[in-house]
């Protein structure tokens, strides 16, 4: 699956997002190793603590049903919907990210215009991982 088919997938989840609060709307799309996509989005709470990423929702929905062999993450955001820039993932979401993922694992950054491809290891150098455990 290219990129630009697995952003359709993350401009998807993006209009499932529930996010009354700060009305960012935020999609994203797993590609499994197993050729599964999970969507996720974001999902605010009026307590904001609770409040979940979308690429922690497709992370833990793969998760739940036994898959943790990840190809590549496409994510896309906007206010309202309307994508205007990116929406690169938080600091939690790469620390997930790094858990399941090679550091080489593609994160798509979906733009209005195209997308950014980087990896995880450029969205979190230096990072602390399973192995420092072993
Ligand atoms: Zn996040």
């Amino acid at each position: 699956m290219n990129n630009e088919e697995l952003l359709t997938f993350a401009r998807h989840a993006m209009q499932m997002s529930y996010s009354p609060y700060s009305n960012c709307k935020v999609g994203a799309a797993l590609l499994a190793k197993n050729g599964k996509v999970y969507e996720g989005c974001n999902i605010e709470n009026a307590a904001y603590g609770p409040t979940m990423c979308a690429e922690r929702t497709a992370i833990f929905k793969a998760v739940s049903e036994g898959v943790t062999e990840f190809e590549k993450i496409a994510i896309v955001g906007g206010k309202n919907g309307v994508e205007d820039g990116l929406y690169p993932p938080c600091g939690v979401c790469r620390q997930v990210m790094r858990e399941f993922c090679s550091l080489d694992f593609p994160v798509i950054l979906g733009k209005k215009d195209g997308f950014v491809e980087t990896t995880l290891e450029e969205l979190l150098p230096y990072s602390f991982g399973p192995e420092n455990l072993n």
